[in-house]
């Protein structure tokens, strides 16, 4: 089982920060629009979404842009699960919901710990779409519980097999952002 690329210009090149023992994930980004910001980041397997980080994203309490916000997906055809963090604070999934390989989950942002050039990018500068990238963590978790240390994505990955969402159901997945967004924002 090999996982699809994360979003559609994704490839070795794009890789800015590897797997090491004091990285226990893979960065990379986008050149899709200025920055990567919004691009929109696809399942890397048959998954389901375990928990979204910025889901309880009010006007007046909202989970902090210094914490960054995420996803968490549970892989079906594997027994791995998959974080993408650094993503935009609202998503176009559900808890619960059941993603096809290759469909949008989240957008790539720059909310959390991030860089550029080495240096951390202050909050307020964040709006210039500095340090946005996409942080991809994976490990596996048997059916008995037990779990596997993080491993790199990136051998795993099999850069011929791209996002498979239509421009309609890219269009469909904006269109759910809003209305969560202004779903969250009337609570
Ligand atoms: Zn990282």
């Amino acid at each position: 089982m090999r996982f699809t690329i994360p979003y559609a210009d994704a490839n070795p090149a794009r890789i800015t920060q590897g797997f090491h023992s004091e990285h226990i994930g893979l960065d990379m980004i986008s050149r899709v629009t200025p920055w990567g910001q919004g691009v929109p980041l696809v399942a890397p397997e048959r998954v389901k979404i375990v928990a979204l980080s910025g889901d309880n994203y009010t006007p007046k309490n909202d989970w902090p842009l210094t914490k960054g916000f995420g996803v968490i997906m549970q892989g079906l055809e594997s027994y791995n699960f998959h974080l993408y963090w650094h993503t935009g604070p609202v998503f176009p999934v559900k808890v619960g919901d059941i993603v096809e390989r290759g469909k949008i989950v989240a957008y790539m942002s720059n909310s959390g710990r991030v860089y550029s050039g080495g240096k951390y990018v202050p909050i307020a500068d964040r709006y210039t779409n500095k340090g946005t990238h996409l942080h991809w963590e994976c490990f596996a978790k048997f059916e008995d519980g037990r779990k596997t240390g993080h491993m790199d994505p990136s051998q795993f990955i099999d850069w011929t097999l791209k996002p498979t969402y239509t421009l309609a159901e890219q269009v469909g997945a904006i269109a759910k952002t809003v209305l969560r967004l202004s779903h969250l924002m009337s609570k």
